[in-house]
């Protein structure tokens, strides 16, 4: 097949990757063992089983370096997977660049993101375990509508407990999340402790991952029934997405070529990873591919945060993990990239970020539509204001590279489309958005809740 012709880069379904791809088995520093929220000693598998299956944590741990995926979650990828490898022939000849862009289109799941690659599994592993009901937080609500229909399929209940900015926002995404049958509230609720603890102290407060995540725990804790779901950051999280880079790099061999450059958005790292990590071993191998992550500038984890044992939730209940984080406090404006919006950053992801594997960078939100306008109207898709933050360096990377004289093979994924993010556009549009970043100040501020070892 000619490298130059080919628009869609479709894997035949039988070739669909088995396995799931572990980067713990290759990486040249292990992960710091997460600690327990109350005695800080290393947990155990038992300190997990409150709130997840034996089966995930089997999986959080693994240091092997391919897991099977289940043949009754395989069975459920197909709906939509492998999903498109596209060649940006329209945004190629908008930035008039020699350089070949490709983008990993994960917005043809049902849900509109690559969300569902984990909700799956992790509904799935419950399910084997006798549990009949999750809760989760969402964010911008992706990873509510996925944990919706994945608890659909499979049978069971979910509660979800989405960031206030987010529901009043977007509507669209609660209504789709009751259209799968879930239960949806706005974060602080006063359904919990947690929640009206977070109205006492502002009742005004737009909500935040920290605190939505500690009303989810909350809940789960307290039913024997229930058991608790996270869409990001979790070691299993980028497992389960590691599906996206192995295809990709598939597609790359159909057509004959390799990347020079990955990249991928940041909120809590899951879609990176899935697109990075199976790059990890090529790379290690000597293989010049550089693996970018993006983040917003209001929000800015890696590129300004610490290296530090934090807790993953406003309350303290999760167990603490050594990632990169602003401080479990942190509040982030209330930009529109929601599904980025998380003080913390996968421990997978911040350690390679230490070790020099991978590499990070930031991005403002105007700059990000402006990237998202171009793409749309080049590529007819309407990206997710997320995934805007990988075209926007994709794009900043093509025009480098003509001004270097330089041809380049750039992939980006693609993690969502942003049908449902339209208010973000209008906004856009209307000339009403604008830029945000922490002062250093802010940062050192939410940086002192970090807790003491
Ligand atoms: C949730 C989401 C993200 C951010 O989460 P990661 O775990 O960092 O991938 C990015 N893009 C889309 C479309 C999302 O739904």
């Amino acid at each position: 097949m000619s490298r130059e012709k080919l628009t869609k880069i479709i894997l035949p379904e039988e070739r669909m990757p088995r396995f799931w791809y572990n980067v713990q088995a290759d990486m040249p520093t292990p992960l710091s063992p997460a600690l327990h929220p109350e005695t800080k000693q290393p947990l155990g598998p038992e300190d997990l089983a409150p709130l997840f299956p034996m089966g995930l944590i089997a999986q959080e741990v693994s240091t092997e370096r391919f897991l099977e995926i289940p043949p009754e979650v395989r069975e459920l990828y197909k709906l939509w997977r492998p999903s498109p490898l596209y060649r940006a022939h329209g945004l190629e000849k908008a930035l008039d660049t020699q350089c070949r862009i490709y983008y990993k289109y994960e917005g043809v799941s049902p849900v509109g993101s690559h969300k569902l690659n984990s909700a799956l599994p992790q509904v799935y592993y419950n399910k084997m375990e006798g549990i009949t009901r999750l809760t989760t937080e969402t964010g911008a609500g992706q990873w509510g509508t996925a944990l919706a229909l994945a608890c659909k399929l499979f049978g069971l209940e979910c509660m979800v407990y989405m960031v206030r900015v987010s529901f009043d926002q977007k509507p669209y995404r609660r209504m789709i999340m009751n259209v799968y049958g879930a239960n949806c509230v706005s974060s602080p609720s006063t359904l919990t402790e947690s929640g009206r603890q977070a109205l006492a102290k502002d009742p005004d407060t737009p909500g935040t991952l920290a605190i939505a995540i500690s009303e989810a725990v909350e809940d789960a804790m307290q039913r024997a029934d229930t058991h608790y779901s996270l869409g990001s950051v979790l070691n299993h999280v980028c497992v389960h997405q590691s599906i996206i880079g192995q295809e990709v790099k598939l597609q790359m061999e159909m057509v004959d070529d390799y990347p020079d450059i990955v990249i991928g958005c940041c909120g809590g790292g899951s879609n990176f990873a899935g697109i990075a990590f199976p790059f990890i071993p090529d790379k290690l191998a000597g293989k010049k591919v550089r693996l970018v992550g993006v983040e917003p500038s209001a929000c800015p984890t890696m590129t300004r945060g610490v290296f530090a044992y934090d807790f993953g939730d406003v309350a303290g209940f999760t167990p603490m993990l050594k990632m990169c984080t602003l401080g479990h406090d942190f509040t982030p404006a209330g930009i529109h990239a929601g599904g980025l919006r998380y003080h913390g950053e996968s421990p997978l992801v911040s350690q390679l970020y230490q070790d020099g594997l991978i590499e990070a960078t930031s991005v403002m939100q105007k700059g990000v539509f402006e990237a998202a306008m171009l793409f749309s109207r080049a590529e007819g898709i309407v990206p997710a204001p997320e995934s805007s933050h990988a075209i926007r360096v994709a794009i900043d990377e093509a025009l480098k590279a003509k001004e270097e004289g330089i041809i380049k093979s750039i992939v980006l994924n693609l993690s969502g489309h942003g049908q449902m993010d339209l208010t973000a556009y209008d906004n856009y549009l209307s000339g009403q958005m604008e830029d945000y970043a922490p002062t250093d100040e802010e940062i050192q501020a939410s940086l002192k809740t970090l807790p003491t070892l």
